[in-house]
């Protein structure tokens, strides 16, 4: 079980605009740009036995966000990755989760914010399965969300933007009101897109098939389950993929930091195993994120 209390009220220490504070003490003001106007970008990645799997790959894509949101933040890729690992020694954590967050201060209010200071924090707590081990087991039951992905020119939809998760919130709260785990998107076009939280995959004679990353996230883990396939001689296939095709696929589960790769046993009206494919890629990668997997 995880730490039941408050997020604001933990021990330990959060890393802020450049030195450690006390967990309690990282707070922003109420008039901060960014609490009303969205302009912040995060990352979500974990350590496995002390080690930040793929930091840079997260630091990088931090500061991508960022600038898509035309905003820089003032620490280079190896100052945040130094960042993490300082924040986690400090925790004296090993297997952890890790949550940097960019945003826009509190200096200039209205909608422009060129003014306004740019903040960086990273914090870091246990967060055992994003779904629950038994999820995991049983695969999870997906809704089919209301709220569609964006298209690419209404919004920066590469940028891990907080923005970008007003939908996904609303969509997993329907999903989890009506009893299932989480939903499943489709976007502007009516094509599959992802989770509220993580990428799709597909299983279907024996090759994985896997939406084109057009208009939402390319994930860090989706890229590395592609990977981990192509070493196992399966071939991945990226491409639009409509609602209807859904009844032929054998699998499915989805990709991420935090979800890592779990297992799906239905999606609206379609089902799904739990099936061997499926298990050996989540095993891939947990060999691979624990080191016991070599990257080459
Ligand atoms: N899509 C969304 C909406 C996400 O929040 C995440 C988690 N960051 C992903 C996909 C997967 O990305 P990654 O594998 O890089 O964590």
């Amino acid at each position: 079980m995880g730490d039941q209390r408050s997020y604001d009220d933990r021990d330990g220490w959060i890393w802020l605009d450049g030195k450690l504070v006390p967990w309690r003490e990282a707070n922003a003001h109420v008039l901060t740009h960014a609490l009303h106007y969205a302009s912040s970008v995060f990352e979500g990645q974990r350590a496995y036995g002390g080690e930040v799997f793929k930091l840079s790959e997260h630091s990088e894509r931090l500061r991508k966000s960022a600038r898509l949101l035309d905003f820089e933040i003032p620490w280079t890729v190896e100052q945040i990755d130094e960042a993490c690992r300082e924040v986690l020694r400090a925790n004296q954590l090993e297997d952890a989760y890790m949550r940097p967050l960019a945003w826009r201060g509190s200096e200039q209010m209205g909608v422009s914010a060129q003014n306004a200071r740019i903040h960086l924090a990273i914090a870091t707590w246990q967060w055992p399965a994003y779904f629950g081990e038994e999820a995991i087991q049983r695969g999870l039951r997906l809704d089919i969300a209301s709220w569609r992905r964006p298209a690419p020119y209404t919004a920066p939809t590469e940028s891990k933007a907080a923005g970008l998760y007003m939908i996904c919130t609303l969509a997993r709260h329907q999903a989890q009101a009506t009893g299932f785990d989480d939903a499943l998107m489709f976007d502007w076009r009516g094509q599959i897109a992802e989770a509220t939280g993580a990428n799709i995959f597909f299983v279907g004679d024996g090759a994985l098939h896997t939406p084109t990353p057009d208009c939402f996230l390319d994930g860090i883990t989706r890229r590395t389950v592609i990977e981990l396939a192509g070493k196992r001689g399966i071939d991945v296939i990226e491409r639009p993929i409509w609602p209807e095709e859904l009844e032929r696929f054998e699998q499915c589960f989805l990709t991420g930091s935090a979800a890592e790769v779990t297992p799906v046993a239905s999606a609206g009206p379609w089902s799904f195993e739990v099936g061997a494919l499926t298990l050996q890629l989540r095993k891939d990668y947990l060999d691979l994120a624990n080191r016991r997997l070599s990257n080459s």
